[in-house]
Formats: C-alpha cells, structure tokens, sequence
C-alpha cells in the first residue's frame, strides 16, 4: 500500500519542500493507476514537469497525469468536488 509522505517530494537544489502535500500524483496507464509522488499546490506545475521528464526517460509509464487533492481523502467529499478533477483530467475515453 503506498504510504503517504508528509511533505511535498519537490527538492530544489538540494532542499525538500516542507509544505504539507495538498495533491498525490498519480499516472494512469490503460486501467492502471500508478502513484508517483505527492506535491503542494504551488509545485503542481513544477512536478508535472518533472514527471513529463521521467516519462520522456521511462521513469514512469507514459500515461495520463493525474493530480488528486489529498484533502478530499476519507472525507464526505470525495465524490462531490468532481470539478477538480474534470479541470485536470480532460481526457474522456468514453
Ligand atoms: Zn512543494
């Protein structure tokens, strides 16, 4: 079972990121949700990047990046704060 970290798994030049993780990161891959880190809301943009890079490298399997807001996480909301994840996940196979 993947484990949650603490912090956002940004580095920059040798620093960690010590905001609290707001979204898992995770790549689907045909049925297969593959979870590759955990990032604050200020890195989103910075770790789309990163993960891009690992894909291009095959790091991580090449699919659909999905940012999913932790706080929605064993909460009443999960299922109502879809307008997330319609804005980030754009793609519609069906
Ligand atoms: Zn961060």
């Amino acid at each position: 079972m993947f484990v949650l970290p603490d912090r956002c798994s940004v580095s920059k030049e040798g620093k960690q990121c010590v905001n609290p993780p707001e979204f898992i990161i995770s790549v689907t891959v045909e049925s297969d949700e593959y979870m590759v880190g955990v990032t604050c809301g200020r890195h989103k943009q910075i770790v789309l990047g990163k993960i891009k890079h690992m894909q291009d490298d095959g790091k991580v399997p090449s699919g659909q990046i999905r940012f999913s807001p932790i706080k929605a996480i064993g909460t009443d909301c999960i299922h109502g704060d879809s307008d997330e994840f319609i804005q980030l996940d754009d793609h519609k196979t069906k």
